[in-house]
């Protein structure tokens, strides 16, 4: 099964991704966390890619999208994945259905995990992020243990450059303007499926599996 997430930054659609991920046995392929790891060890591509990042700004395409189709086109997507944060345009989304078309596969769901914008704006200035392994938390609905700790490997946790408030609103700006039309692409496609986002998270869990099942 071949599922893509769609939804605001800060939506939750993360931690739905990898929540599906293990449901189904699949991998959990995230742009934004290929992206972290390559900035965390210091590759030309993080570098670039940081540049965007910081400022609430897209990756360009090009960057994007050859790293995804490497990643898709490993052994362990063979049945299916989970794509979380991609595609994030119209073009991102035409390059993937192209590759696809051409290996006689396609997307089965586009899950779109709905949060209003000022929803957002309360949850990502809460958010919390694990210096060392990337692992995120939120100060008041995913606390960790020992306040500023990662509870997996103990390291100090940041407010992510991207995640401070006068980022998250030019995030929001970019995904309404961007990302947004990628609703209507896939209600065109008939596989636009959506969720409210603003239940606890165990709720909205649960409406994705009654769709995917
Ligand atoms: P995320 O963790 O998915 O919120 O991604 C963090 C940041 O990485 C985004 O704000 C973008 O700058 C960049 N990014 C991740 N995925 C993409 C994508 N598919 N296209 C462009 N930029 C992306």
């Amino acid at each position: 099964m071949k599922i893509i997430m769609l939804g605001a930054p800060g939506a939750g659609k993360g931690t739905q991704a990898k929540r599906i991920a293990e449901k189904w046995q699949i991998p959990h392929i995230s742009t934004g966390d290929i992206f972290r790891m390559n900035i965390k060890n210091g590759t030309e591509l993080g570098m670039e890619a940081k540049k965007y990042m910081d400022q609430g700004l897209l990756v360009p395409d090009e960057l994007v999208v050859k790293i995804l189709l490497d990643r898709v086109a490993q052994s362990d997507c063979k049945n299916g994945y989970v794509l979380d944060g991609f595609p994030r345009t119209i073009p991102q989304a035409e390059v993937l259905d192209a590759e696809l078309e051409k290996l006689g596969e396609k997307i089965d769901y586009a899950i779109d995990v709905d949060v209003p914008d000022e929803n957002i704006i309360n949850r990502m200035s809460g958010r919390r992020a694990c210096v060392s392994c990337g692992a995120t938390y939120h100060i008041t609905y995913a606390p960790t243990q020992k306040e500023g700790v990662c509870d997996k490997c103990g390291s100090e946790l940041i407010l992510r450059d991207d995640d401070k408030p006068e980022t998250v609103q030019k995030r929001l700006g970019v995904y309404h303007q961007q990302t947004q039309p990628l609703i209507e692409y896939y209600t065109a496609k008939n596989i636009l499926k959506s969720v409210d986002g603003t239940k606890d998270m165990e709720d909205v869990f649960q409406s994705i599996v009654s769709i995917l099942v």
